[in-house]
């Protein structure tokens, strides 16, 4: 990576994760004359230890309940299927994402039942190939299912599977950098902005401000390189309200807009990886239990991967990505063992954490300008769900900055406003 960034950038993306490169590579492939952008991506860590893009379980789904983020997953599935009449370089090997079209499928109980059905048809009217199975078709489609308890599910048949995360990022990181995007290895540790008062229709003053210039820690140095920039982008993952806070975001008084933090919080989830040889083999798909519990397979010699979000009062701490294996024995195993009775026998062989980048408000992303803040944008809070939505951030924000609005999909209910106005924008399908 550069060393240094350049003193000036049209704009500046911070976090070099999925999210960031994508929107580097969607800038670059929208400018209106090639060369007219200066673009430059700021990333602390290149070896992307704790990023969530590579400790991702790498899924793509269609079956969510917003119409906004079935619409990205079937986007970002036809962009990954062409993938490389997008992110291809010449002269350079073809990208294999290594995607497996196994399908997601979720299992609901009594209580749930209602909820799939209308997801189901939410699903169907966007044009997600879906089909709902009663308790014997799924007997019969899986076999090795135990049905118990289970009244619906519902099934992918299409553009649902998992890929390789770091594939993706690579590709979207290497276009990005052809097409003439720079990067620097560096942290965003400050801002320096301008500030306008002005008073509102109803008579209260209101400060707007804009951010002048980045300021960049470079790596084993006390050095700080400010960077003036006309944009700013937020991408910084389950950072990404630290970084808002350091704009100056959410910190007014209470009563004042100023106040309205950006509610992305990290949240450890724990990924394990366990060897079962008579387990479902390859037909498995990635099933959801109505417990929450989920695996699916993992290459081919009977290993799978698992795990189950905690509840709330069992959220582990967040200062390190340590795992915890006996939430694995106690909570996760039982759940599994109970639903394909094959997995009783398993063996766990190796486990990772990473970090939701999770919107406490209403679990979706935060898509756009700051409303006081003129040149602040967000592209955070994707929820567990900001790998396979990554192709659609991207080409989204490219559009809102580059045309003023959005072009393709409307993705204008996930903006930051919605935190002011109370307006959320609930994803009943968080795994
Ligand atoms: C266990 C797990 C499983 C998941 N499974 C899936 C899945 O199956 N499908 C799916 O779609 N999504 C999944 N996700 C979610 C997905 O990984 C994230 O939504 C997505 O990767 C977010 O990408 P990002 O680029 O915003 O964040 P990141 O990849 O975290 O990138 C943000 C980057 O910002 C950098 N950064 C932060 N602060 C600064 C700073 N001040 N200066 C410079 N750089 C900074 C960080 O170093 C980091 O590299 C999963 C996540 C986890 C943790």
């Amino acid at each position: 990576m550069e060393k240094y960034p350049p003193e000036r950038a049209d704009i500046v993306i911070i976090g070099g994760g999925v999210i960031g490169w994508s929107i580097a590579y969607w800038l670059k492939q929208k400018e209106h004359r090639q060369g007219a952008l200066k673009v430059v991506v700021v990333e602390r860590d290149p070896t992307y230890s704790r990023a969530s893009t590579v400790l991702s379980a790498g899924g793509i789904r269609q079956q969510f309940s917003r119409p906004e983020n079935i619409r990205m997953s079937l986007f970002s599935a036809q962009f990954l299927r062409n993938i490389n009449e997008h992110l291809g370089i010449v002269n350079e090997d073809a990208i294999d994402i290594q995607f497996n079209p196994s399908g997601y499928l979720f299992l609901a109980n009594e209580e749930g039942a209602p909820i799939l059905e209308e997801n189901y048809i939410v699903q169907r009217e966007e044009g997600a190939q879906v089909m709902l199975l009663l308790p014997d078709q799924l007997k019969k489609k899986f076999p090795w299912i135990n049905t118990h308890g289970v009244v619906l599910a519902s099934y992918g048949l299409e553009n649902e599977g998992w890929f390789d995360p770091w594939t993706l990022l690579n590709a979207f990181r290497r276009k990005a950098l052809s097409m003439g995007v720079y990067q620097c290895h560096g942290e965003v540790t400050g801002f320096k902005d301008s500030k306008r008062e002005m008073v509102t229709d109803e008579g209260d003053p209101v400060t707007f401000r804009r951010i002048k210039q980045v300021l960049v820690q470079m790596p084993n140095s006390l050095e700080c390189q400010p960077v003036e920039c006309s944009l700013v982008i937020n991408a910084a993952g389950a950072w990404s309200s630290k970084l808002s806070e350091l704009a100056g975001i959410g910190i007014g008084h209470p009563d004042s807009l100023e106040a309205v933090k950006l509610p992305v919080e990290p949240k450890k989830r724990y990924i394990y990886v366990f060897h079962c040889p008579d387990g479902p083999g390859m037909d498995c798909p990635l099933l959801i239990d109505s417990s929450g519990a989920y695996f699916r397979r993992e290459g081919m010699g009977g290993n799978y991967i698992g795990g189950l979000s905690p509840t709330e009062k069992e959220e582990p701490d967040v200062n390190d990505l340590e795992v915890d294996y006996d939430f694995f024995q106690q909570k996760v195993w039982p759940l599994l063992a109970h639903r394909v009775p094959a997995l009783e026998s398993l063996k766990v062989k190796t486990a990772w954490a990473g970090y939701y980048d999770y919107n406490t408000y209403d679990q979706n992303g935060v898509l756009g300008i700051h409303p006081l803040v003129n040149n602040f944008f967000f592209a955070s809070g994707f929820s567990g769900h900001g790998l396979q939505h990554s192709p659609a951030v991207g080409r989204a924000v490219a559009e809102l900055i580059l045309d003023g609005y959005f072009t393709s999909l409307d993705l204008s209910p996930y903006s930051f406003q919605r935190f002011c106005s109370g307006d959320r924008v609930l994803e009943r399908n968080i795994v």
